[in-house]
């Protein structure tokens, strides 16, 4: 009687996360967003940031229509023509199966990259040292003093704390930063250049300038002018993305 039970339990389980719907969308190709991989990208829902640039307001606020089922579907479909699934959002580590998740990706034979806001270290190791992860993309969102009031989210520590696990593990991994020159200034991206050069951040580190869209998270206004970037110190890798 006991193992009925437990088996019921178990295909029901199953059944709630293959049905279940936390994807708004998938993008279905991909040159651009996984380093030497063709790929896709899984948009989560949600997200326990509200940074006032996001211009991806239907995925932070709305709800999924793509269910795990449907995007293992995709994926069989998709062997042998791509090489790797990004997931993003959102927050996809706000989704409570993506270790399990992950597993299916790598059982279909692909590699997987997270886009994180790394608030969710203890996750993210997880998946690491369970190798189902195959790269990172981390926002490194604002330095310490100003990280709550641009992100609304109070936990730089748990960022941190991803921030060194990457960086002592050697995971191969990139960070990355929205300039709005109204929320950053020159000082502010120093700061982070010298915290990442402090915590022996090897890799490049990539400053990505705010392109004005109308439908922003915290409709924010254009940027009245842009930062000088001839005053970033360049003691780190940096790369400048549509400056
Ligand atoms: S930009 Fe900010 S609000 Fe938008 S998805 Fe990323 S962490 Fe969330």
């Amino acid at each position: 009687m006991e193992k009925q039970e437990s088996t019921e339990k178990e295909f029901s389980l199953l059944r709630d996360f293959l049905t279940n719907k936390p994807l708004y969308d998938i993008t279905k190709f991909t040159t651009l967003d996984f380093p030497q991989n063709l790929a896709c990208i899984f948009w989560f829902c949600k997200c326990n940031m509200r940074c006032p640039y996001c211009y991806n307001t239907p995925i932070v606020f709305g709800e999924g229509t793509v269910s795990i089922k449907e995007a293992l579907d995709f994926l069989k479909t998709r062997q042998n023509r791509l090489t790797g699934v990004v997931l993003s959002g959102g927050e996809c580590t706000l989704y409570p199966h993506l270790k399990k998740l992950c597993k299916e990706i790598q059982n279909l034979g692909f590699k997987i990259k997270i886009d994180t806001n790394g608030t969710n270290p203890d996750l993210i190791q997880d998946l690491i040292e369970s190798k189902l992860v195959d790269y990172i993309a981390l926002d490194y969102k604002a330095p310490k003093e100003k990280f709550e009031n641009i992100t609304k989210n109070k936990n730089f520590d748990a960022f941190s704390q991803t921030l060194d696990f990457l960086i002592k593990t050697k995971f191969p991994f990139e960070t990355r930063t929205t300039v709005h020159s109204g929320l950053l200034d020159v000082k502010d991206i120093n700061e982070i250049i010298n915290d990442l050069n402090r915590r022996n951040y090897e890799y490049t580190y990539y400053l990505q300038n705010y392109l004005h869209v109308e439908d922003t998270v915290g409709n924010i206004s254009p940027q009245e002018h842009q930062i000088d970037i001839n005053k970033i110190n360049t003691n780190i890798k940096i790369e400048f993305r549509e400056f």
